[in-house]
């Protein structure tokens, strides 16, 4: 992680360092209130470092079905590509991986159905919505 961070020259805070060190050793995207307590860092320095990590790239925020945001580590950080199932009950996003079978799908069915478009594709992001087991039970 730190020589990802080197050239990009941002500076490398004890909280910075521990809000990182959480987003890389978790599953799943974490909200803020969660980051505070996992990083044990004060809500008012976790909210302007993550913003700093986000605009270098760093961080992502997720989008959830509620109003909490969520962050993650950015893919090409991570090297780790994964879908997202969002629980539009209670707002948990939880990671997943797709098959290679159905990636492989995904690019080259989106590859074809774009080819005449001009569209230059980067990469794809593909969410499952529904319920989570809590809120399917509960
Ligand atoms: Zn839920
Ligand atoms: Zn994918």
């Amino acid at each position: 992680m730190l020589q990802v961070l080197a050239p990009l020259e941002l500076r490398l805070t004890k909280h910075r360092r521990s809000l990182l060190s959480v987003l890389e050793n978790t599953s799943r995207p974490l909200t803020v209130d969660e980051l505070v307590v996992s990083a044990d860092v004060p809500m008012s320095t976790a909210y302007r470092n993550l913003a700093g990590l986000v605009d270098a790239g760093i961080v992502v925020r997720v989008a959830g079905a509620g109003s909490a945001d969520r962050y993650e580590l950015a893919e090409r950080l991570s090297q780790r590509h994964h879908h997202h199932l969002v629980c539009t009950g209670c707002g948990l996003v939880t990671d997943f991986d797709a098959s290679s079978q159905l990636e492989k799908l995904i690019d080259v069915e989106i590859e074809a159905l774009l080819a005449t478009s001009g569209f230059e594709i980067t990469h794809h992001v593909f969410d499952v919505r529904g319920l989570c087991s809590d809120c399917v039970t509960g």
